[in-house]
């Protein structure tokens, strides 16, 4: 350990440093302050010994001069037994004061590894203050600390800038400076009363409040509270940040979205409008050349060569594919449009109907059903009618060689049922299994397999526009699998329908 002894007589002073010498520490000595302060300038020094009467400088003072300098332990010997002087000293910094004469070589020694230690063990927790001084004032957030009384300790620099009040302004005043009372006193309340409710040392609780500034203007805050369980009384420390930024942008995303949906509704409406219309439209025309295709028929009777007959028959084809394909637009162009909540359907009852419906071709084709227990479903009737009948009758269609087998099932999955209808028919290359629910989107020619590719689109409307999702697993020449969710049936219990 290196020591220097400041001291300017120098009996005493040869007698220290052997003292210390032979304890194994290395001494410098000086006799005035200058040269004190002047050794000093170089800090290899673990401590200072120090008498507070030198030539140049007496009492305090020559305490205060080394101790503005470094942060080296100091130890002072002084001559006089001067309580007062001595307490001065401690308050100030000093490590101890010691009265030369009156001290063991054990003591002297054990006093200045001590102080050695305690400066070190200072020093680290001065730094750790400051660091957290710097955090502080260096945080996005304003920071407060609170005592049990809600009386403000601590004010960051943010704060300052968030608040509009000094450090020195706010340090002792209640938090009424920054909330209006009446808020002020409901939210603080219920923060004690949640603190209350919960034992953790360290609780913490967040809100989103309305500040005052300064000058006078309210603005929302949010602040993170949290209380610190320390002895005799609790403390509370917050971090608040201005977020009338985020609300206004919240406000205008708000309104933004209201717009768009309102405006997307709007064209949603009119796009439906259209297809109603134009299907109308297109149906008139069409119905007049079926019309006098018949009564061309009739008139000629039976006088048409072989190819007029052909030809005729190639215009009843078109004419009939036309309508087909614009009931299947019209229908397409319809769903969604009603809200499906009022309506419980038994998809039981829905595939008994189906068979019913195809019972032609079930019978013509030798189709097998097996169908599972089936839930009751929020979706119109009609639309569920619409949405198997076109599985089934794509299983039917686009069947192998075997006889067309229709498997129908659903589970449980979170807040859906996830349905399934599975077929032995002649599959789907994966290559198309998403590119088969666009709209007129066949996989093969008219002749092979007639159909306008609006079967699986429609079925696809009808699940997405009740929130859930389609989809098809299938390999070419394997059969396929049909998935597809439905919001599950929320039971209407007491205790819900009071929520
Ligand atoms: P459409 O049957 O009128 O052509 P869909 O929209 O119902 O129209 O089906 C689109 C295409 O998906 C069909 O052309 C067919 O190639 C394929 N497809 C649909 N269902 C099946 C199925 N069960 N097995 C094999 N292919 C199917």
């Amino acid at each position: 350990m290196n020591i220097l002894l400041v001291e300017d007589n120098p009996t005493q002073s040869k007698l220290t440093s052997t003292i210390l010498q032979r304890r194994g520490f290395e001494v410098d000595s000086a006799e005035t302050l200058e040269q004190a302060l002047k050794k000093l300038a170089r800090p290899t020094f673990d401590a200072i010994l120090l008498d507070l009467s030198l030539p140049d400088s007496d009492g305090i003072n020559t305490f205060s001069r080394v101790h503005a300098i470094t942060d080296i332990p100091v130890v002072v010997l002084s001559a006089q037994d001067d309580r007062d002087l001595a307490l001065q000293a401690v308050r100030q910094g000093a490590q101890d004061y010691l009265i030369k004469g009156m001290l063991s070589t054990d003591s002297l020694i054990r006093c200045l590894q001590y102080s050695v230690e305690r400066n070190r063990v200072e020093n680290e927790l001065r730094r750790g203050q400051e660091r957290l001084r710097i955090i502080m004032d260096n945080s996005y957030d304003a920071f407060l600390s609170m005592n049990s009384d809600w009386e403000i300790t601590g004010w960051n620099v943010q704060a300052q800038q968030t608040f509009g009040w000094t450090d020195k302004e706010a340090i002792g005043q209640s938090l009424d400076l920054i909330f209006p009372t009446h808020l002020k006193k409901q939210s603080l309340r219920s923060i004690e009363q949640q603190f209350l409710n919960n034992s953790n040392w360290n609780a913490r609780t967040t809100r989103e409040l309305l500040a005052i500034h300064k000058d006078g203007h309210d603005f929302p805050v949010e602040i993170g509270f949290f209380r610190i369980d320390a002895e005799p009384k609790p403390s509370y420390c917050a971090f608040l940040r201005d977020i009338t930024k985020r609300i206004e942008y919240q406000e205008e995303l708000e309104h933004l979205v209201q717009e768009r949906t309102k405006s997307l509704t709007q064209k949603n409406e009119e796009l439906r409008q259209f297809a109603k219309i134009a299907s109308h439209d297109l149906q008139e025309p069409l119905k007049a050349v079926q019309g006098f295709v018949n009564l061309l028929e009739e008139t000629a009777n039976g006088n048409f060569d072989k190819d007029q007959k052909e030809f005729l028959g190639f215009i009843q084809d078109g004419t009939m594919r036309m309508q087909q394909l614009i009931k299947s637009v019209l229908i397409h162009s319809q769903i969604g449009n009603n809200s499906s909540e009022n309506y419980t359907t038994d998809c039981n009852l829905v595939v008994e109907e189906v068979m019913a419906d195809l019972a032609v071709s079930i019978k013509d084709t030798n189709t097998q059903f097996e169908v599972d227990w089936l839930p009751d479903i929020n979706v119109e009737h009609s639309q569920m009618l619409q949405l198997f009948e076109n599985l089934a009758s794509n299983a039917i269609k686009y069947r192998s060689a075997k006889a067309p087998l229709i498997h129908f099932s659903a589970e449980e999955s979170g807040d859906m049922w996830l349905f399934s209808v599975r077929d032995n028919g002649i599959g789907i290359d994966p290559e198309y299994k998403e590119k088969i629910f666009d709209m007129f989107s066949r996989l093969h020619g008219k002749t092979k397999y007639p159909g306008t590719g609006m079967g699986l689109a429609i079925c696809k409307r009808i699940v997405t526009s009740h929130g859930g999702n389609i989809w098809v697993e299938s390999k070419s020449g394997e059969g396929c699998i049909f998935l597809f969710t439905l919001p599950a049936i929320i039971a209407k219990t007491n205790a819900g329908a009071e929520k």
